[in-house]
């Protein structure tokens, strides 16, 4: 007996010197992880579409678990106390009944068919109602105005009153050679960009062309994420933010009115790849637009739980994932409208409850923030809206590890991360798995701009140092080849759709593994005086020099 009491006492002041050594990383229940799963990936939860009953359940359910996990509210101060939530006004805009859209061809009208041809998203710019005639058509390639990389799209050319066509990605993706980053996508690449870039250059409309490759996804992901409600952060000049139209167009239709126009869609798509690229006109068709859009502003809400700090309560370790998902919407092949899903996000947010369980047990040197974010599937607009509002100064703010649509299975022997991150905290996590022998694999398709998909984003591009965390695909079971087979048919047959439901044989344990990681991260930094900052040549360095002072 006298030797076991010595041995819990050695063990004791071990952890306390050397916390979250991996063998003191507390275990994970595997089962645990797939109730919390399965309650909010239940169709009770209406797919936990932000500012819908499915939110009331989603938020009342996981501020219990933060409370019974034994967290302190860390959300609005009211009357000097914290509340459990951060309210996130939104703008919300729906189109209401089916949009009247066409192409005229030499003035004869050729209906698009929303969710089927096009898919266009409810006005965001403050229209009430959309209402263009006639409107000319203008390619003008990858849409990219980047000064810094002398390269304009646009050549000055008068998009007012005009519709645009934009490709997706940026112009080096096909080649994987030139000045923005090769195969790897920069922000010109992402469609939001190419939104904004509209509104900038006064354009009425503009139209994503979908191709599967560049985009990373297939036309069910555009024509769910883009048909449904829309939301964006109340802006005080929305249209300085987004043309009135705003869509996606399939590439074979688009490839056909480039053919009715006497023109080439594969060929000019290749001379958009150039500087020398000048925008074309599609000859003798015209676009127009006609639908009511019931548009207001809603309140969401962050769900926010913290761990006091025992020495500097004031620095703050955040871990985020995002409990919303895209709610009810249209119908698969089975009729199934509820979009559950239970990979995306329920997975990270089931692990947030559980960290939060481990570390509530624990005293922690600096403050532990647990994170759970709505809007994600709207354009990270819960995280956008923390990061321009923060409860805990950014300054001060050590690191966010992002949680978001984690595999559910069995344990792998890799973990990745969401694009390439150049920051130190990929070096803590890379050293630190090494305790449960797990190997780091960079993002494999840097092309995809997952760098900028994930909640992690807003912190990043403020200068905290932040990575969005993803399991691994080298299975223990089957190796990288099952791991692959397993990512392409999710992406194909669940990803964004109806059929991201629960499944009974998830087995839960890769989940359960890599948690002990995620916590010997966090739990490291919470007990130390480190700052992980940015490597030299990441854009994102100089926002968080910026701040040094706040550090000292
Ligand atoms: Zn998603």
């Amino acid at each position: 007996m006298k030797i076991l009491a010595a041995s819990v006492l050695s063990v004791s002041i071990a952890m306390a010197l050397q916390p979250a050594r991996a063998a003191d990383a507390p275990t994970f229940d595997p089962k645990r992880l797939s109730d919390i799963v399965k309650t909010l990936a239940s169709d009770e939860f209406e797919g936990r579409g932000p500012a819908t009953a499915g939110e009331t359940k989603t938020v009342d359910y996981v501020i219990a678990q933060m409370k019974a996990a034994g967290l302190q509210p860390g959300g609005d101060l009211k009357d000097g106390k914290r509340e459990w939530t951060q309210a996130v006004p939104l703008l919300r805009a729906e189109i209401t009944g089916t949009p009247t859209l066409s192409v005229s061809i030499d003035g004869k009208p050729q209906a698009l068919t929303q969710g089927e041809q096009i898919a266009v998203r409810a006005a965001m710019d403050g229209s009430k109602s959309v209402a263009i005639k006639d409107a000319p058509i203008v390619f003008v390639g990858y849409g990219v105005k980047a000064p810094e990389r002398n390269w304009d799209d646009f050549k000055g050319v008068d998009l007012k009153g005009k519709i645009a066509l934009v490709l997706i990605n940026d112009p080096d993706f096909e080649t994987g050679q030139g000045d923005f980053g090769g195969k790897a996508m920069t922000y010109y690449g992402r469609w939001t960009y190419k939104f904004e870039e509209a509104a900038r250059q006064g354009a009425t409309g503009l139209l994503v062309i979908h191709e599967t490759a560049p985009a990373s996804y297939g036309w069910a992901t555009v024509k769910n994420s883009n048909t449904n409600t829309m939301f964006d952060i109340v802006r005080e000049h929305p249209a300085a933010s987004h043309p009135q139209l705003e869509g996606w167009i399939q590439r074979d239709t688009t490839a056909d009115l480039f053919k009715r126009a006497g023109l080439d869609f594969e060929a000019l798509k290749k001379q958009a790849q150039t500087r020398d690229f000048k925008p074309v006109e599609l000859k003798g068709e015209t676009f127009s637009a006609n639908y009511a859009v019931d548009a207001k502003v809603i309140t969401s809400r962050n769900v926010v739980g913290r761990v006091d700090g025992s020495k500097r309560p004031d620095e703050t370790v955040i871990y985020s994932a995002h409990w919303d998902h895209l709610g009810v919407g249209q119908p698969d092949a089975k009729g199934d409208r509820i979009y559950n899903g239970a990979v995306d996000n329920a997975t990270g947010t089931a692990a947030l409850i559980e960290l939060a369980g481990a570390f509530a047990k624990t005293k922690p040197e600096r403050s532990i923030v647990f994170l759970n974010v709505t809007a994600e599937e709207k354009g990270l607009l819960g995280s956008e809206y923390y990061a321009s509002k923060p409860l805990y100064p950014l300054g001060k703010t050590v690191a966010v590890l992002n949680m978001d649509a984690l595999d559910p299975g069995g344990p792998s022997r890799d973990f990745n991360t969401s694009g390439s991150a150049k920051v130190d905290l990929l070096d803590e996590l890379v050293t630190t798995a090494k305790q449960w022998n797990l190997t780091y694999t960079p993002d494999s398709m840097p092309e995809a701009g997952f760098f900028f998909r994930s909640d992690h984003f807003p912190f990043a591009k403020r200068g905290v140092p932040a990575i969005s965390f993803g399991s691994g695909e080298d299975l223990v079971d089957g190796g990288v080849a099952a791991g692959k087979k397993a990512q392409e048919a999710y992406t194909a047959n669940r990803y964004h759709q109806p059929a991201d439901q629960w499944e009974a044989d998830w087995a839960f344990t890769g989940m359960a593994r890599d948690l002990q990681l995620l916590y010997a991260v966090g739990s490291n930094l919470a007990n130390s005086d480190r700052w992980p900052n940015w490597s030299a040549d990441s854009e994102f360095r100089a926002a968080r020099d910026a701040t040094a002072a706040d550090r000292k």
